[in-house]
């Protein structure tokens, strides 16, 4: 207990689970303390792994040697690659996780890592000397000393439970809310405000009537996240649709004057888009029916999650409410839904290291950031495990770029824009998201990791090989020829024009009406050479001729905003004394503190006369 840390983590949700395993990874001794062993990366909410730009996310973690995708693909019932039929720079993986065994396998990894140590406690505060953070006290009166530390308590800070016109201290269902580092952080000059987000029932798997819903199957070949040779799905667990109707809503409506929300007992904002039950009905009062997803919480429970259906109405308006759904007349429940409020830190005070500006060695990751959502939880605590290393050792920090990476845009937002509701990733957030493919974030980030020391050889032998793989398929495509003989048959089956002299392979499928697979079904000899590569080679190759300009144009769009990145702006300059920026953009520039011309420039509120006065003080 004397021992001094590297990097203390406080809090094992999936923030707090990939910041002690990339720090300890990298070699710093780690603490991981946390208020309940049992529930090392519990899944507050739905049972499920990626989705929309969130999938993206989970794959850039994998390519950055984070664990979330290794233990998803470990623990998954069920596989989907969302969007298949948009262009690949929306297709999202998602999976469906066992929830009670995507918790164990966190454990049995960190466990795993001989430089990470455990303590089962509630931190109460930090250790502070000179505007520098050096450990932290626990509940016991601990003191645990460490060169860095990083807070990501989730829902924990102050949390309030509201169950209809019940409401209770709670950090999650059953669990303590933590209390007294929001204190100490706003006494040290912290900002902080409220923030709130809500889940569904839970429900007996063997009282639904699945006949009377609609099957959604995983995918016939389901792919995973990991780029390594994680185990491949063999059998999935479906999930069902159903529909809420007018008597769902007409019960629902019953429990208005006893709802937190419309009563004004809950002050925090909630996830615009991710709303409760009652708010859909509410503001979309036209509609007669909304969807709501069944999922299966495991292999071997039989609990439910109902997807869509999240709720803080009292506990019997919900049950009466559910039992109405096509498949759920007999449902027993499990578990009420509830809504949580709880603290957040407007992200507005970290560097793009997720370090703190107040306190330095102090890191903040996950939701305590103001963000929502398991993914973006998991990628902050990863790149602050990474930097509290980084400034252990003395090291560069790791910053990726809005053009290199998901993480890159998420961090990156919260720091320039800051959020007043919980920030989700979505693909529009991300200005250069035909180069931020789910495909290729093992390309563009794994040598960056590969050079930290956090991705191993392996991985990276991984990324050369396909690397060098795809380029000789691009090769062989662009030389290959066909013959008219030989390809206007499968054209025509197909509706593409016929060619009338010899072409090469690669212009063929440069046509959105072919695919490879079409190709290779028509041209034997390509079908031979193409044989000896596994499909994501294949996958990329095709992605690479397909979208070749568009992609061609992004990088040079990217390269030219890099260049206002390249614009450091060294050490604190005083904005109060550049009477040429506008008063708002001093104000701002003066909270932000942007490394970078480029960072500058994204910050609300900043012109482009700002930046060109900028540019001037700075000599360019
Ligand atoms: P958490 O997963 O909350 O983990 C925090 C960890 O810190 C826990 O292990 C806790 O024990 C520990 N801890 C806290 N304080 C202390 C302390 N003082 N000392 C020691 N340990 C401490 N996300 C969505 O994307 N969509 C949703 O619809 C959604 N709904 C949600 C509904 C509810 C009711 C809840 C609780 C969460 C919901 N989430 C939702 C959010 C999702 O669960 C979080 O975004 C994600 O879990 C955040 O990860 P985290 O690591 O930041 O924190």
């Amino acid at each position: 207990m004397t021992q001094e840390y590297d990097v203390i983590v406080v809090g094992a949700g999936h923030a707090g689970c990939e910041a002690a395993a990339a720090a300890a990874n990298l070699g710093s001794s780690v603490l991981l303390i946390t208020m309940n062993m049992n529930t090392i990366a519990q899944m507050s909410c739905n049972p499920a792994m990626g989705g929309v730009a969130k999938g993206q996310i989970v794959r850039e973690v994998d390519a950055l040697g984070g664990q979330s995708g290794i233990i998803t693909d470990k623990t998954m019932i069920q596989f989907r690659m969302l969007n298949r039929s948009k262009g690949p720079a929306m297709w999202s993986p998602r999976a469906q996780s066992d929830r009670m065994r995507f918790a164990e396998e966190w454990r049995v990894t960190l466990e795993g890592i001989r430089n990470v140590d455990f303590w089962q406690e509630a931190v109460t505060g930090l250790l502070v000397e000179d505007g520098t953070c050096v450990g932290v006290r626990t509940q016991l009166g601990i003191e645990f000393r460490s060169k860095t530390v990083v807070l990501t308590n989730g829902t924990f800070l102050n949390g309030l439970i509201h169950i209809g016109e019940k409401n209770f201290g709670g950090g999650r269902a059953a669990e303590r809310k933590s209390t007294g580092i929001t204190e100490q952080l706003r006494e040290l000059g912290f900002e902080t405000g409220r923030m709130k987000t809500g889940t569904p029932p839970r429900v007996d798997g063997r009282t639904l009537d699945y006949s009377k819903m609609e099957e959604q199957p995983g995918d016939d070949n389901p792919s995973k996240f990991s780029y390594l040779d994680t185990p491949q799905l063999t059998k999935q667990r479906p999930c069902y649709i159903t529909y809420t109707n007018e008597k769902v809503h007409d019960i629902l409506r019953t429990g208005f004057e006893k709802s937190p929300m419309f009563q004004g007992r809950i002050k925090g904002l909630g996830p615009r888009y991710c709303p409760s039950v009652e708010d859909k009905i509410n503001r979309f009062a036209d509609k007669d029916r909304h969807q709501i997803f069944v999922e299966p919480e495991g292999w071997s429970t039989v609990e439910v999650y109902v997807n869509g259906f999240s709720s803080s109405l009292p506990e019997d308006v919900q049950y009466e409410a559910l039992r109405q759904i096509a498949g759920f007349e007999n449902a027993k429940m499990f578990r009420p839904g509830y809504a949580i409020e709880y603290d957040f830190f407007p992200p507005t005070q970290l560097n793009l290291t997720l370090e703190t500006k107040p306190v330095r060695n102090l890191y903040f990751a996950g939701q305590i950031n103001g963000t929502t959502g398991y993914e973006e939880a998991a990628c902050q605590g990863l790149m602050a495990g990474i930097n509290a290393h980084q400034r252990v050792r003395d090291l560069e920090p790791f910053i990726l770029r809005r053009s290199e990476a998901y993480i890159g845009v998420l961090i990156d937002d919260l720091v320039n824009k800051g959020t007043d509701e919980p920030y989700r990733m979505f693909t529009s957030r991300a200005e250069h998201r035909i180069l931020l493919r789910q495909d290729n974030a093992d390309l563009r980030l794994t040598p960056l990791a590969h050079k930290l020391g956090l991705a191993s050889d392996e991985r990276m032998a991984r990324v050369e090989q396909k690397r060098q793989q795809t380029a000789d398929v691009l090769d062989y495509l662009s030389k290959k020829p066909v013959e008219p003989g030989e390809i206007n048959g499968l054209l025509e089956e197909l509706g593409s024009a016929p060619i009338h002299e010899k072409t090469r392979v690669v212009n063929l499928l440069r046509r959105p009406q072919l695919d490879l697979p079409d190709l290779q079904r028509a041209l034997p000899e390509l079908h031979e050479y193409l044989s000896q590569y596994g499909a994501e080679v294949l996958e990329q190759a095709s992605i690479h001729v397909k979208y070749e300009t568009y992609i061609e144009k992004e990088h040079q769009q990217a390269e030219r905003m890099g260049q206002l990145e390249d614009l450091r702006i060294v050490g604190k300059l005083d904005y109060q004394a550049m009477p040429a920026l506008s008063h708002e953009a001093r104000e701002k520039l003066l909270k932000v503190q942007p490394e970078t011309i480029g960072q500058a420039s994204r910050i609300s509120g900043i012109s482009p006369a700002d930046i060109s006065v900028l540019m001037v003080y700075l000599g360019r």
